[in-house]
């Protein structure tokens, strides 16, 4: 996991203490001496992490953090403020710039070591999911990019875990102001309680009486439903040691106590906007792939899905010497219920009929819409006679009731024609399983439409 970090300082000593301790632990280091050239290195997407000073002659840190965070290109790097400055205010100028940590100069090791690989592991991880989503913005869909620049961080679900009570009662009141807030003062009950309520934050104390904080947040984080959950530990200063440990294991940020007010709310807006981009982009690739295999009007597989899955079941089949069964399913006279009752109808009909099929197959079989009004089923481990029974039960249920169109206030009689075929037992080319079953269903159509037709291998 070499990440490669952008160290900004006015400084030469500063930047160079700073990348011989980087280096040492194996990180690529880039440097830059202002902001302007800082913003460069960053605009041509070059750096994973950026250790920014604050005090500078041009553009200075709080500002170029603004800049890098206000641009859908950039917000998505890490920004480490590194500062001689340690006062809450300082803090919280560089938290409502957006930056993601703060780092005091003079800079101890351990924490820069700990930070800037707990922001790699994160980085790493939202990179992969960017790339990803890359697909599903060519297919059209929001950016988002857009609403993660323009997200306040506001309005956020909380679960606050923490078992004295003077501390819970404030940390609620201040948090109140800007998210909801649960309190469980229950450590044993705080996973189960995190894993239900859909949180989008959670806050471990790690000064609990007789319990672990620490393996709450390692538990959270190898729960499926808790994983993605951002984790904002907070600690005493003289338990400050454990907070390195809780950031290899997964906590996202931690505070100290005493706590300030603006520098929590900063912080959790911080990590729940973080949170909401990343579920945007989790869902992006999800539907991404689910549009890529799937058919907009019937929610069936489409065609692509179908041949590269077809391949798959028919090399099983072959394997285990299991039969497989092929059909293809056309509409009839498909193009008269386009021209008599317009193409919406038409639409209308389709999407009928993929409800009728679904009802009609069982889970493991494969439907596909395969072209207009043609679809494809495939039946593993089920033979000739038992797939002539499934098709002409098929048959009577489009048949047998006439569907609704123009929102119910019309009824037509629909009839498809299919054409029914099984794998050579040696296994075959699926082309040519299709091919046969095609044919049949020109039979089936020839023959008069409306019937099944099955032909052997
Ligand atoms: P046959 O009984 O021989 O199958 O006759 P047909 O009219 O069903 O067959 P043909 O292939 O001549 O016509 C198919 C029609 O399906 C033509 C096309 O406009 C229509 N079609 C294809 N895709 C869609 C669609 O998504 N929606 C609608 N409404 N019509 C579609
Ligand atoms: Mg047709
Ligand atoms: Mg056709």
């Amino acid at each position: 996991m070499s990440a490669r970090i952008l160290v900004v300082d006015d400084v030469p000593a500063n930047v160079k203490l700073l990348e011989a301790r980087l280096s040492a632990e194996y990180f690529d280091v880039m440097t830059a001496s202002n902001g302007t050239e800082a913003l460069e290195i960053c605009a041509r997407a070059e750096c994973d992490i950026i250790l920014l000073d604050v005090m500078m002659p041009d553009i200075d840190g709080f500002e170029v953090c603004r800049r890098l965070k206000s641009d859908p290109a950039t917000h998505h790097i890490p920004v480490v403020m590194v500062t001689a400055l340690d006062s809450p205010a300082d803090r919280n100028r560089g938290l409502e710039a957006g930056a993601d940590d703060f780092l005091t100069k003079p800079v101890s090791d351990v924490v820069l070591i700990a930070r800037v690989r707990s922001l790699t592991r994160l980085k790493m991880m939202t990179d992969e999911l960017r790339m990803r989503a890359i697909t599903s913005l060519e297919i059209g869909m929001q950016a988002p990019e857009r609403s993660a620049v323009a997200d306040t961080g506001k309005g956020g679900r909380i679960l606050l875990v923490d078992d004295r009570q003077s501390s819970y009662e404030r940390l609620a009141g201040l948090l109140a102001a800007e998210h909801t807030v649960d309190v469980e003062p229950n450590p044993t009950e705080a996973l189960f309680h995190a894993a239900e309520g859909n949180y989008d934050l959670l806050i471990v104390s790690l000064d609990l009486n007789n319990f672990d904080g620490l393996r709450l947040c390692s538990q959270a984080r190898s729960l499926e439903r808790t994983r993605h959950v951002p984790i904002l530990a907070i600690a005493d200063p003289e338990n400050s040691t454990r907070l390195l440990r809780g950031l290899e294991i997964g906590v996202n940020d931690y505070l100290l106590r005493p706590i300030d007010k603006t520098e929590l709310l900063a912080r959790a807006r911080t990590q729940i906007r973080r949170r909401r981009y990343t579920d945007h982009l989790r869902d992006n690739v999800q539907n991404s792939i689910e549009m890529a295999i799937t058919d907009a009007l019937t929610g069936l597989h489409n065609r692509r899905y179908m041949e590269s899955h077809l391949a798959t079941l028919a090399e099983q089949a072959s394997t285990r010497g299991k039969p497989l069964a092929l059909m293809i399913l056309d509409i009839d006279y498909f193009k008269s219920i386009n021209d008599n009752y317009g193409h919406d109808a038409g639409d209308d009909v389709l999407r009928e009929f993929a409800v009728r099929v679904r009802k009609s197959i069982r889970g493991i079989d494969l439907a596909c819409r395969y072209g207009g009004e043609e679809f494809v089923i495939v039946m593993p481990e089920t033979d000739l006679h038992v797939a002539g029974m499934v098709a002409e039960r098929l048959r009577r249920s489009i048949a047998g009731e006439p569907f609704a169109v123009h929102k119910g206030t019309k009824r037509i009689e629909v009839t498809i024609s299919i054409g029914l075929t099984t794998l050579e037992q040696k296994g075959e080319a699926v082309a040519d399983v299709l091919k046969r079953a095609d044919t049949a269903l020109y039979r089936a159509k020839h023959d008069g439409r409306n019937r099944v037709v099955s032909q052997a291998a």
